[in-house]
């Protein structure tokens, strides 16, 4: 996948260059095009942003080094700005993304962008209720998060199929050796070496740990009847 990103701190995203991400990039599974859109001003300071029509504190992102930027670029794909005002990024949003060849990003900084450079968007996309300082970290969360998806990422040993989010719930809890640290046992189901009773009691742990941290994703939920069954289990037990 050809990820281009329009920034104008390029060097941050040299923390994506590490561990899986960065033997992808190696591997040119994913390759990186960072844009700084300082280099599409024409002015002697350089200058990306103006003070904002009708006053206020801060300044706005100007439209025309964007543009420019994204003019630079031979293809896009789908463009993608970053603000608080967009629609939240969720494990779908990753899951849809992945099957895309090219993608662009827009960070903004500053007071945001300048409304046109709205215009120029496919889809305007916000990581969480909260203001960060730039555009940065949340287009390495969704650049992250997008590209692990993408086959031969991981690698063969990492499956993304029964993570949390995947099927809707949060995932099952894990362990590993010892299996007894200090009187706490790992459940003696993991190591009973039967698959099926492990996974039947994995996908039950999955909704009750989604019940306990994430109802709300729960409700839209067409429980199946082996679903109904393992809730009314656990809530026997309880
Ligand atoms: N004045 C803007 C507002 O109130 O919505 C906030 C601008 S913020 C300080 C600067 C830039 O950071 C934004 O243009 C956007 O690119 C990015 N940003 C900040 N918070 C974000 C979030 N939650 N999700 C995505 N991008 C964000």
């Amino acid at each position: 996948m050809k990820i281009n990103v329009l920034t104008l701190f390029p060097e941050m995203f040299d923390a994506l260059k590490t561990s899986m991400l960065g033997r992808a990039m190696e591997k040119g599974l994913i390759d990186l095009n960072l844009v700084n859109f300082r280099d599409f001003t024409y002015d002697v300071h350089h200058h990306v942003d103006d003070a904002p029509y009708g006053g206020g504190a801060g300044m706005v992102l100007q439209i025309k080094p964007i543009k420019l930027a994204l003019d630079s670029l031979s293809k896009t794909g789908k463009i993608v700005i970053t603000a608080p005002q967009g629609q939240t990024f969720t494990q779908k949003t990753a899951q849809r993304w992945s099957n895309e060849s090219e993608l662009t990003f827009i960070c903004g900084h500053y007071e945001g962008f300048d409304h046109r450079v709205y215009d120029l968007a496919d889809e305007v996309v916000s990581i969480g209720d909260y203001v960060l300082t730039g555009g940065e970290l949340p287009t390495m969360s969704m650049i992250d998060a997008t590209s692990r998806l993408i086959p031969g990422v991981l690698g063969n040993a990492m499956s993304p199929k029964e993570e949390s989010f995947s099927d809707g719930l949060l995932e099952y809890p894990q362990y590993t050796r010892p299996a007894d640290f200090e009187g706490q046992k790992v459940p003696e189901i993991l190591l009973s070496g039967n698959h099926e009773k492990i996974a039947y009691w994995r996908h039950q742990q999955a909704l009750s740990t989604t019940l306990h941290f994430r109802p709300d994703l729960l409700r839209h939920r067409q429980l199946s009847d082996e679903e109904k069954k393992m809730l009314a289990d656990l809530e026997r037990l309880s």
